[in-house]
């Protein structure tokens, strides 16, 4: 599986001038909700993941995405895997289940992204699945922004990554990509374009 490949194909991988929501500017970005657009090509990513979780000899008994970036990421895993797929969406602060959604004392859950920068939003889903008594065995995400170090890849975890060190993250490519701030930025030192938000606010 080429992930870099997958997200050309799909278009998913933009190239530009970008204003990032940090308020740093970056020259690409990953677009992940289009490589999720043609079910067929999903399910070819999550197949991949799903192999690497079960050559790892994770167990697993439930798939949960945050919402809303993460849930066709997780739906599509759950299928992979052959295991129950659950969200948990925003509150104040934090994650929660609702939609009647349980989990059960000790049950074996994946948290799932379409992308795993920080990791900020699969810690709060994490924290939630453990305040109502599952266990995180494993985090997995199509593509690795970088900051995290996923299994089989000789990227270390950088200070901003929020995942537990202890908890294995699985993820199918590292997409590091330079990041810059406005002052720095050489594409508004070259005068030529402005940077544009991309992403899922329009
Ligand atoms: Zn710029």
């Amino acid at each position: 599986m080429n992930v870099e490949q997958a997200y050309k194909d799909a278009n998913a991988l933009l190239e530009g001038h970008f204003l990032l929501a940090s308020g740093n500017h970056s020259s690409r970005y990953l677009q992940s909700a289009k490589v999720l657009e043609y079910p067929k090509k999903a399910a070819e990513l999550t197949d991949a993941l799903a192999a690497m979780i079960r050559e790892a000899g994770i167990e697993v008994e439930t798939v949960c995405a945050p919402a809303l970036g993460g849930v066709l990421a997780g739906y599509e895993l759950a299928r992979s895997l052959d295991v129950r797929s659950i969200f948990v969406e925003k509150k104040e602060g934090g994650m929660e289940l609702r939609r009647g959604f349980e989990i059960a004392q000790g049950e074996k859950v994946i948290i799932c992204e379409d992308i795993i920068t920080t990791g900020g939003s699969a810690l709060k889903a994490a924290k939630a699945i453990e305040e109502l008594g599952g266990k995180v065995v494993a985090f997995a995400s199509l593509a690795n922004r970088g900051f995290c170090h996923r299994e089989g890849s000789n990227i270390a975890a950088k200070p901003e990554c929020q995942l537990p060190g202890d908890v294995p993250f699985f993820s199918l490519g590292d997409f590091t990509f330079e990041i810059y701030t406005p002052e720095e930025c050489p594409m508004c030192k070259s005068g030529e374009s402005e940077a544009v938000k991309p992403g899922s606010k329009g």
